[in-house]
C-alpha cells in the first residue's frame, strides 16, 4: 500500500512537469472507490496550477476547482508525454498540453475526486479529519503528547488512525515504535512526555529516511515517471517475524492489532 513517502515521491516526480499544463481531455476506466463527481469533458480547457499533498491525497489545483487523487491499496500514477492505450487496470487518464497523467490501480481502492475547492463538501469529507503533517512545523512534540493523553487505544492504532498525525501507516508506525523503544500495545494515554518526544522524533526520522530513499519496498508502487520506484527500506521490524532483532538478537514478534499486523521486538520495546 502506498504510504506517505511513496505519495510524496510520486508528487515530486511529476509536479514540476505538469504545472501550467492545459487539460485537453479526461477519460475513465472502471469505477474507482469514489466517483469523479463531474463529467470528464468538463475538465477540458482547465489549467493545472500545482500539485500538493495532504496526508496520502495528491491535490491537483486547477484554475477552477481541484482533483483529489488517492492511490488506495495498489494505485500508481504515470506521467509521460504519451502513454500506450489504457489497459484493463488503467482507470483515469488526463490528457494535458504537457503530458498524460494516468492512474493504474488493479484493486481499485484508489480514487480521483473533483471538488470546487478544498472547502467543498466532497473535499472536506476526505481531508477534514486529517491530523497534522508529520514533516511540517505543525507537528510538535508537546502538542503530540497532549493529544495522545486523551486516547486510550493502543499507541499503534492511534498512529494509524491518522487524526493526530497523518500518514504514519503500518510500516512506518511499526518502525517508529521500534526506534522509540515503545511496545505497540501500550495505551497512548500512558505514554510519558519523554517517551512521546522520542516517538515524535522517531516518526520524523523514519519518514524522512524513507523519503530520501524514494519510498519503501512496495510491489505495486512505481513513480509517476514510469520507472520502477522500488526502494528497499531496511526495516528493523516490519515483516521480520521470527528473525533476530538487529539490536538485541531477540526474535521479532508479529501481533494482530485491529485488522493489521504489527511487528515488534519484545526486548527492545517496553510498556
Ligand atoms: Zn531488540
Amino acid at each position: 500500500m502506498p504510504e506517505l513517502p511513496e505519495v510524496e515521491v510520486t508528487r515530486r516526480s511529476f509536479a514540476g512537469r505538469i504545472a501550467g499544463a492545459r487539460i485537453g481531455g479526461a477519460s475513465l476506466g472502471k469505477p474507482l472507490r469514489w466517483p469523479l463527481g463531474l463529467q470528464p469533458a468538463e475538465l477540458e480547457g482547465r489549467t493545472v496550477l500545482q500539485v500538493r499533498r495532504r496526508g496520502k491525497y495528491l491535490l491537483l489545483d486547477l484554475d477552477r476547482g481541484l482533483l483529489l487523487i488517492h492511490l488506495g491499496m495498489s494505485g500508481s500514477l504515470a506521467f509521460a508525454s504519451s502513454l500506450p492505450a489504457p489497459g484493463p487496470h488503467d482507470h483515469f487518464d488526463l490528457q494535458t498540453s504537457q503530458g498524460q497523467l494516468r492512474l493504474h490501480d488493479p484493486r481499485r481502492f484508489g480514487a480521483v475526486v473533483w471538488a470546487e475547492s478544498e472547502h467543498a463538501p466532497q473535499a472536506r469529507k476526505l481531508l477534514g479529519k486529517l491530523g497534522v503533517e508529520p514533516l511540517e512545523d505543525g507537528f510538535e512534540a508537546g502538542r503530540f503528547w497532549e493529544a495522545l493523553r486523551r486516547r486510550r487505544a493502543s499507541i499503534k492504532q492511534v498512529l494509524l488512525a491518522g487524526d493526530i498525525v497523518v500518514g504514519v501507516g503500518n510500516i512506518y508506525a511499526s518502525e517508529a515504535l521500534f526506534a522509540a523503544g515503545i511496545h505497540p500495545a501500550l495505551s497512548a494515554a500512558r505514554l510519558s512526555r519523554p517517551r512521546a518526544a522520542r516517538l515524535h522524533h522517531a516518526i520524523q526520522e523514519v519518514l524522512a529516511r524513507a523519503l530520501e530513499r524514494g519510498g519503501s519496498t512496495l510491489r505495486d508502487f512505481s513513480s509517476a515517471e514510469g520507472q520502477a520506484g522500488h526502494f528497499q527500506l531496511e526495516a528493523s521490524v516490519y515483516d521480520r517475524a521470527g528473525q533476530p532483532c538487529r539490536v538485541c538478537g531477540s526474535a521479532i514478534v508479529c501481533l494482530r492489532q485491529g485488522q493489521r499486523s504489527t511487528f515488534f521486538c519484545p526486548s527492545c520495546q517496553t510498556r
